[in-house]
């Protein structure tokens, strides 16, 4: 893709979404979230293509700070899993389930891990931490973390529902903060016994779970000129993630946990890496 397309695309797709909930749910508040996060996604990819170095990073705290301090803390809106559980046991289609919807269930088809490098606000604090690049080999079978943490969590909302506890608000509004104090705090520790900003998302995320399956299918993916690539290997030690971007195939070596840094295009010598 030319180098402006994809920030032109992402942001009529945001757009897109922005007037179709206004006019779909009556609320004006949607085109004012879509159009605000779809316009910090838009500039910050198109500056990163420019070559500002600290345009993610900056697109990164831009998101996840509304996300969390507005949306979260002063709207009150619980934007975790458990949010997404709680929202749709209530069969209310707002807040986190269209969260969920847009950016981490079908949004993945067309930009695949891009939340996680342009939006999370758990990653944003992740990523300032020392270890960019992975120092150690990944240990595979603690990916299976996830998964106990996305079903512990739906029992959790599940048992709230069941035994009819009172004041559901206020316990999501405060397992919301709990919930993102463990997740910096487990975070953060990981990311120094294993050496690797990214380990929470590669072991512990419950997340992940929903956004693998479509990012297998994104259509926004970092793909190889093979007539250039020389296996070097340079691109591989510089990703966060440990695709193996030398191999074309959707199913190549951790494919679906791309977040879209560019890390590796901006490496390549030989530029054979492109979207
Ligand atoms: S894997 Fe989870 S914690 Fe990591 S960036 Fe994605 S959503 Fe955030
Ligand atoms: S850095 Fe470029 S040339 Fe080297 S292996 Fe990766 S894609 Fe191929
Ligand atoms: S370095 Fe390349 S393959 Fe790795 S996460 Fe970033 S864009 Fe994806």
């Amino acid at each position: 893709m030319k180098k402006y397309t994809v920030s032109v695309l992402l942001w009529l797709l945001f757009e897109a979404i922005a007037v179709t909930l206004w006019l779909m749910l009556d609320n004006l508040f949607y085109l004012f979230n879509f159009s605000y996060i779809g316009t910090c996604l838009a500039l910050g990819t198109a500056f990163y293509a420019a070559r500002l170095r600290h345009a993610r990073t900056v697109v990164q705290f831009a998101v996840g700070l509304y996300m969390l301090v507005y949306l979260g803390i002063l709207r009150g809106e619980n934007m975790q899993i458990e949010g997404f559980w709680y929202y749709l046991f209530l069969g209310v289609f707002e807040a986190a389930v269209i969260h969920y919807v847009v950016a981490k269930i079908l949004g993945p088809l067309f930009f695949g891990r891009g939340w996680c490098g342009y939006a999370c606000w758990t990653a944003m604090v992740l990523d300032l931490l020392p270890f960019k690049t992975p120092r150690a080999p990944r240990l595979r079978r603690l990916g299976v973390v996830r998964y106990l943490v996305f079903a512990l969590s739906l029992l959790f909302v599940g048992a709230l529902f069941v035994l009819r506890v009172p004041n559901l608000e206020s316990i999501m509004f405060w397992s919301f903060l709990a919930g993102n104090l463990l997740y910096y705090a487990v975070g953060i520790g990981l990311a120094f016994a294993l050496r690797d900003n990214r380990a929470f998302c590669k072991y512990v995320c419950p997340v992940t779970v929903f956004l693998k399956p479509a990012s297998y299918f994104s259509l926004l993916r970092v793909k190889n000129d093979t007539a250039k690539c020389v296996g070097c290997g340079v691109c591989k030690s510089v990703c966060p993630m440990d695709v193996d971007m030398t191999n074309n195939a959707r199913n190549r070596r951790f494919g679906t946990e791309c977040i879209l840094c560019f890390s590796c295009i901006e490496t390549c010598p030989k530029k054979a890496l492109y979207l």
